[in-house]
């Protein structure tokens, strides 16, 4: 067995996650707690602000997604948002003690043009008030995340959402490898890789520990790893799913926080439907990130009062901006 200070390691085995998956959940809890701290500051919680920055009529039929053009959900197709409108609304995620933002455009991939130019220009925007800057764009070639790596991109989302055995039954316009190649490209421009998942989409344990086993093979593993649980919005061919089992969604971020002990662990969407005792459970079992702000691209979050509530009940700092 690794020792709670072990370094992270990129030989997880589907059966050494199950394995971990089937302890009982305080078992479970105790370890990823003793990993979270051997890696970890104590007490230490990283606010992080998602925007929509290019919202709906996505050629992409992700099943979990309002913005796919595919879906008939109450998202609709919106114009780009101005470089000034995205630098007002990272000012203010900085006021409310954000150090992180991250810009969201609902594109298959990037395609060069005045569009990217613009998302270019954000970039360098959100650097200057000096905070981590984030962006998830759909896939990208080489020379595009060398531009964004230029603009000073400090991290790129893309997720691998489930595992390859479950994809084909959430994602047809795409596979997963396409995914992994982004990721490449991501991490070979020097950009580091937030990339998660999202369980309660009809997927197995199995599927579940395959996902988390992928991420943390990766080499290196990505430095962020966001996991959420499936939002049911109305429209989308996912809406009728039954909710995930709050318990579950502790074991993966407990999961995630021992496969790989040095990422930061995101809260991410779906909290709206779990209770302030399950998110501090999830909290004290290795997440140090939430996304804060009442919606997360186009889906409800809790609203910062909550959260705010929520790091107090726990006794949490917020990181300090880095500059
Ligand atoms: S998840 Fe992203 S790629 Fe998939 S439909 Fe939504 S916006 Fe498009």
């Amino acid at each position: 067995m690794d020792l709670p200070n072990s370094p992270p390691r990129g030989d997880w085995t589907l059966e050494q996650a199950l394995a971990l998956h089937e302890l009982p959940l305080f078992q479970l809890v105790d370890r990823a707690r003793e990993v979270h701290r051997a890696h970890h500051a104590e007490g230490e919680v990283q606010l992080c602000t998602l925007l929509s920055v290019k919202t709906g009529g996505c050629p992409e039929d992700c099943a979990y997604c309002p913005q796919s053009a595919h879906h008939d959900t109450a998202v609709g197709r919106e114009p780009m948002l101005g470089v000034d409108a995205v630098r007002d609304a990272a000012q203010r995620a900085k006021a409310r003690g954000a150090t992180r933002f991250c810009m969201g455009a609902a594109w298959r991939e990037v395609k060069d043009g005045p569009q990217f130019d613009s998302v270019l220009s954000m970039v360098k925007e959100v650097k200057a008030l000096g905070l981590e800057a984030c962006c998830t764009l759909g896939m990208l070639e080489p020379h595009q995340a060398a531009r964004l790596k230029e603009a000073g991109l400090d991290a790129y989302n893309h997720n691998i959402d489930t595992s390859r055995a479950h994809y084909k039954s959430i994602i047809s316009t795409r596979d997963q490898q396409q995914r992994m190649q982004t990721l490449a490209h991501v991490r070979n421009a020097g950009i580091t890789v937030c990339s998660g998942g999202i369980i309660g989409m009809g997927e197995s344990v199995e599927d579940r520990c395959a996902m988390l086993v992928q991420l943390a093979n990766l080499t290196p593993q990505p430095e962020s790893v966001p996991i959420n649980a499936l939002v049911r919005v109305k429209g989308t061919p996912l809406e009728s799913m039954p909710p995930i089992e709050p318990s579950e969604f502790v074991k993966m971020i407990a999961l995630a926080r021992i496969m790989m002990p040095k990422s930061r662990v995101r809260l991410s969407a779906g909290r709206k439907e779990l209770s302030k005792e399950a998110q501090l459970l999830c909290l004290y079992a290795g997440a140090n990130s939430v996304f804060y702000g009442d919606t997360l691209l186009t889906t409800p979050n809790p609203d910062t009062s909550e959260d705010d509530d929520l790091i107090q009940s726990a006794g949490l700092s917020v990181q300090a901006p880095a500059v």
